[in-house]
């Protein structure tokens, strides 16, 4: 028998040889550990050697109902001994249909059409063309521009990261992007001291129709993370953002694109963040958690009229056009039923309030900690804003790494945590129990410590 001890570094060996990892400075696994997963099981990944670790980020916001799910499981078994993949020009299948009549039951009113792509940068490729070319179709050529949130993240592909704001990810590559005219978040955190959300809300409302008034004639869209900037830290807004947001598409004749890519399915309390404002974007893009963290799958849905301004004669090449070869993926959209299915079968949301609730007192002690600016949460994502200065909120400088310090601590104490930057956050699966967050959150607080030493 090879000794268990080796097995990591073994399989960390031959990865390295070959595989090159996203997001990822290679050099850095000169020193920090690959970790190779072979098995997983609700919350927990278990590692090569029998060492474990709390997935504490749904393994990148996508897991929802524990890792090998038995329910989506079983689906995608049976799915894959009746139809793995089909054309989806011409041909549709089963799973797709009735994925798309329940998308359109459970998003808010006035989405009824479902256009599918393979994942989430995918998505919002389509919503931007899609977008851009209802104005074209209308005899709007003039309207080519996007409006997009400072702070923003909506992926990683051209387009995407063309309307994303994260420096790590854009700046190197701005040379090749669209520009976007970009509008103030209302992230509450950037707000003005005794400032309440609401009020940081109303006043980039306000920015934002300055905004409007100067550019909307060349605007397709403004595209927004409804209620949480995830990807630029977990940095969260008041409701009123979107309620005013729709108001202002509206008067000013742009579409309003929610990216619900990482929030939808439950992770903000409701099933979809805007539905917190009671709005209905002209657009919504899914993935993530569609399929439960099974397999990449994305959706964008939109209403009758954006559909209308594409139906026409084959000659007039009105036409939209964009495709995947995976497109509509039966294997996926099986995933996504099985998904779905639970959240009908189960009181999901009603849960997920329990342990937000749970997470929020665990968290509250962190509030008193000479380095942590703030502690907030919406729904079942919570963050602590971890600075140099509690009193100014100066930054640690990003080149101290200090969130790395609690990753490298979490692996060495059974949790995955992943920090974005000074960030320290939680997202977990909707299968952790109480005793799971505690264990989180004491491994997270216990790394902060090792982290602000110096
Ligand atoms: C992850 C994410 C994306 C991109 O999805 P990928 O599947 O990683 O391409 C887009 N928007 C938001 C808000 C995300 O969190």
């Amino acid at each position: 028998m090879t000794n268990l001890i080796d097995r990591n570094a073994a399989l960390a060996a031959r990865d390295l040889k070959h595989i090159w990892h996203p997001c990822t400075q290679m050099r850095d696994h000169e020193t920090i550990p690959l970790v190779p997963i072979v098995r997983g099981e609700g919350a927990w990944l278990h590692d090569a050697e029998g060492r474990r670790y709390l997935d504490g980020i749904s393994s990148w916001w996508t897991n929802l109902f524990g890792h090998a799910n038995p329910r989506i499981a079983a689906a995608l078994a049976e799915q894959a001994r009746t139809l793995e993949h089909v054309i989806f020009a011409g041909f549709t299948h089963p799973p797709a249909i009735e994925l798309a009549e329940q998308l359109v039951r459970l998003t808010p009113p006035g989405l009824d059409k479902v256009f599918f792509a393979d994942n989430g940068s995918a998505a919002i490729e389509v919503a931007l063309k899609m977008s851009f070319h209802y104005w074209l179709n209308q005899g709007h050529g003039e309207k080519t521009r996007f409006i997009a949130l400072t702070g923003s993240y909506h992926g990683e592909t051209l387009g995407a990261l063309s309307v994303s704001d994260v420096a790590l990810y854009r700046k190197t590559y701005a040379p090749l992007l669209l520009t976007p005219i970009l509008a103030p978040s209302p992230d509450a955190y950037e707000g003005e001291p005794g400032e309440t959300p609401a009020q940081v809300a109303a006043r980039r409302l306000v920015e934002l129709r300055a905004l409007l008034e100067r550019h909307a004639h060349e605007t397709c869209a403004v595209i927004v993370e409804p209620l949480v900037q995830c990807a630029g830290g977990m940095r969260m807004y008041h409701p009123d953002y979107l309620a005013g947001l729709r108001r202002l598409c509206d008067e000013f004749a742009v579409h309003f694109i929610a990216d619900e890519i990482a929030v939808g399915f439950g992770r903000t309390g409701t099933l979809f963040a805007c539905e917190q404002a009671n709005v209905s974007p002209d657009f919504m893009c899914l993935s993530k958690g569609l399929t439960g963290g099974t397999l990449p799958l994305s959706a964008v849905l939109t209403t009758n009229a954006m559909y209308e301004a594409f139906y026409a004669e084959y000659n007039s090449g009105k036409a939209f056009l964009h495709s995947h070869s995976y497109t509509g993926n039966p294997l996926a959209c099986s995933a996504a039923l099985a998904t779905l299915a639970i959240f009908r079968d189960e009181p999901v949301l009603e849960r997920n309030r329990a342990l937000a609730a749970h997470l929020a007192r665990r968290l509250e002690a962190l509030r008193d900690h000479p380095h942590v600016a703030e502690v907030r949460q919406t729904g079942m994502i919570a963050a602590v804003e971890l600075v140099a200065d509690k009193a100014t909120r100066r930054p640690w400088p990003a080149a101290e790494r200090r969130g790395l310090r609690v990753y490298l601590h979490g692996l060495q104490h059974e949790a995955l945590l992943r920090p974005l930057g000074n960030v320290i956050y939680f997202m977990p699966p909707y299968v952790v129990n109480e005793a799971e967050i505690d264990h989180l959150v004491e491994v997270a607080t216990a790394g902060i410590a090792h982290a602000v030493a110096d």
